[in-house]
């Protein structure tokens, strides 16, 4: 008797469908073993960094009003900058997602006549605002803050001669995003990262290197900050929130920078000394304690359903084989039927909301109708197990995140299964 076969079957997966689904999973084992090693590591990193900043009982609890001498808050920032292994850390609930995080990071640094040179190709959608790549009121650009692009390669490395040549007098940020976002190139590697920082430093050493790091941490052994970046920049609802902060962003990196961010964040003068965390702190504690294996959960979901849909013949982006170097994993399904079936399956696994059908809407900010499928226990939190897809060619859902690994892949399973009971899917 196959138990675990049978607590499928209830939760409305067929026999058959499961037993494709062990095939794959078996053939992972080898993969999974070294990504259990990574997490390993990361995980005895963080725990170092908390043993460091002797973090107790009382930074569990948190502050109100100005927050003054707020403990657990300096422990949080205290383990951040250890685990990224920086001079200083801002990690904050005032930080209201990863946008804030990055444009807090580059209005904090930049002065009017500066010029931001972007060498991994246009960033992530939210940033075009932020920056004034498209314009918006109160943007970068109409402090008289420009803006230069060169594109990755074909290949995906960077484009060494393009940046020498894009780069100008008043280049004084440089900014790389480690993750693909929704674009389709190859998320970057921080040996590629550690690579380019080691030529622009050459080119000139007072640029100061920021990296977008959603999505990336934990992922590897090293962060961008380990080669060089001077500003490494994220979100607490993706992965280094390890699915329990439930807001907040991070900024680790240079002292003089930090100081400079929290002067932004708050008010000059004021900087770090306030700052309420009105008791955050035990979940962003925890949360990082956590993440290393929420982190792991979701890379090996990602590997699981690359492997299940590309031996089913679709294109699945980054594919079965390859190294990982962020949690999103795409794929293509070159039918909105199927898209649509995905996301039901999904939504069906989910912990919360299962309930829901998710459908096609019209969201601000996209040319098309985009799906999402969530049940998330933080709103909109995509370290949790969360789809998503624009309703046009090539019809790819982007899919990542899943606190556990046993719940990431039942969510893939079911979005297998959804394909196959509308008929969509030739599975036998
Ligand atoms: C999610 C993401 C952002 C923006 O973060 P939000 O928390 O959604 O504002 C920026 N860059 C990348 C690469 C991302 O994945």
């Amino acid at each position: 008797m196959d138990s675990l076969k049978a607590y499928y079957e209830e939760l409305g997966v067929d026999g058959k469908v499961y037993d494709y689904a062990q095939k794959v999973e078996h053939g992972l084992k080898t993969r999974f073993e070294k990504m259990d090693e990574i997490a390993q590591i990361n995980q005895l990193k963080v725990l170092r960094a908390m043993q460091k900043n002797k973090v107790a009982e009382a930074h569990l609890s948190g502050t109100t009003g100005y927050g003054y001498n707020d403990i657990g808050r300096e422990a949080i920032e205290g383990v951040y900058a250890d685990v990224f292994g920086t001079e200083d850390a801002l990690v904050r609930p005032q930080i209201t997602c990863g946008t804030h995080a990055l444009g807090l990071a580059m209005g904090a640094v930049l002065r009017p006549g500066d010029e931001i040179l972007a060498i991994s190709g246009k960033p992530y959608d939210t940033l075009e605002e932020v920056i004034g790549i498209r314009e918006a009121k109160g943007s970068l650009a109409e402090y008289g803050i420009t803006y230069a692009q060169v594109d990755l390669l074909e290949d995906g490395e960077f484009d060494y001669d393009g940046i020498q040549k894009a780069a100008g007098s008043r280049t004084k940020l440089i900014h790389i995003q480690r993750s693909k976002g929704y674009a389709s190139r190859k998320t970057l590697s921080v040996e590629q990262i550690g690579k380019v920082i080691s030529f622009l430093r050459t080119l000139n050493p007072n640029w100061i290197i920021m990296v977008d790091n959603c999505y990336g941490e934990f992922v590897e052994e090293l962060e961008p900050s380990d080669v060089g970046a001077d500003m490494t920049v994220g979100s607490l609802i993706k992965n280094p929130g390890g699915g329990l902060a439930p807001i907040g962003g991070y900024i680790c990196g240079r002292k003089d920078l930090i100081e400079l961010c929290a002067y932004r964040l708050t008010t000059p003068g004021l900087g770090k000394e306030v700052g309420a965390t009105l008791g955050t702190n035990r979940l962003l504690l925890q949360g990082i304690f956590m993440a290393p294996v929420v982190v792991n959960a979701a890379l090996k979901g990602a590997v699981f359903a690359a492997n299940l849909y590309e031996k089913l013949g679709f294109t699945v982006i980054p594919n079965g084989t390859e190294s990982r170097h962020d949690i999103i994993q795409a794929v293509e399904l070159e039918d909105p039927k199927k898209l649509i079936a995905f996301c039901e399956g999904i939504q069906k696994a989910s912990p919360v909301d299962s309930y829901v059908t998710p459908e096609p809407w019209a969201m601000p900010g996209y040319d098309s109708d985009v799906i999402m499928a969530a049940g998330t226990f933080v709103s909109g939190s995509s370290i949790e197990l969360s789809a998503d897809g624009p309703m046009k060619e090539p019809y790819a859902v982007y899919f990542q995140g899943g606190l556990t690994y046993p719940h990431a892949k039942y969510g893939i399973v079911m979005s297998l299964q959804r394909m196959i009971e509308k008929d969509l899917i030739d599975f036998q």
